[in-house]
């Protein structure tokens, strides 16, 4: 069933590559293993995929250390300061980063074992009450402040964009978070890339890849339903 189901979003990623005059090898597919058995990741694995996405620290930490050692781990969850010393040597990277004190203390993790950080700045940009990430407006001012760090990268912007039944409705959303990027990307503020733009999930990735998205994070479209709702 993966298999399948892994094809299908391939295939509806290039349509939609092909659809707004984009390459294929721009738009990047995280795959979504939260509350996944391993068994599913392995098979996702013998089937080409090298990125996944997992949005708890220990969930993470166990898969990484079971799964062969090129899978790119992408931290897509909420995350605490006190856990940024358990996945900051084991992530390729962090897309949900909205606040100073969260990168400070990623940049002094990433510091204790000589490495930096890849992050990006996750955007409320439907400014939704029950989800985490900055305003709009107060990115490029937290981009600034980040980018005085010495061991944090920010890569680009990441969004959760609301549930909706019709993924137009979203559309602006994206369009938004694009706009955004290339807002900040003309500022040319030192250390800081507006490359990625992290958006799109099983309902509506292919109007992301359309409005810019160079990540889309598909769960469900490639594993099947969760169970457990607890994990969202
Ligand atoms: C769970 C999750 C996804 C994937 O959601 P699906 O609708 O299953 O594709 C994407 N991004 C984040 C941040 C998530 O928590």
């Amino acid at each position: 069933m993966i298999q399948e189901q892994l094809k299908q979003v391939q295939g509806r990623m290039e349509a939609a590559c092909k659809a707004s005059a984009r390459e294929p090898k721009d738009v990047a597919l995280i795959a979504v293993s939260k509350t996944k058995p391993l068994e599913d990741l392995e098979e996702a694995y013998r089937l080409g995929v090298r990125d996944f996405g997992e949005n708890k620290v220990q969930e993470l930490v166990d898969k990484a250390e079971k799964m062969p050692a090129d899978v790119r781990w992408h931290m897509i969850g909420h995350l605490q300061r006190n856990k940024v010393k358990y996945i900051v040597d084991k992530v390729f990277l962090i897309h949900s980063v909205d606040s100073f004190r969260l990168a400070e203390e990623i940049s002094k993790e990433a510091g204790k074992h000589g490495t930096t950080a890849d992050i990006l700045i996750e955007v409320n940009v439907a400014g939704e009450e029950s989800k985490f990430g900055v305003r709009p407006d107060e990115a490029e001012a937290l981009i600034r402040q980040i980018a005085t760090l010495p061991a944090v990268r920010v890569k680009g912007l990441m969004t959760i964009a609301p549930y909706v039944e019709n993924a137009e409705d979203n559309r602006k959303y994206f369009a938004q978070l694009k706009q955004l990027s290339v807002d900040i990307a003309d500022k040319n503020i030192d250390n800081v890339s507006m490359k990625i733009l992290s958006m799109g999930m099983t309902g509506d990735y292919q109007v992301a890849i359309e409005e810019g998205a160079t990540m889309v994070r598909v769960g469900t479209g490639i594993f099947g339903e969760r169970t457990k709702s607890v994990s969202q």
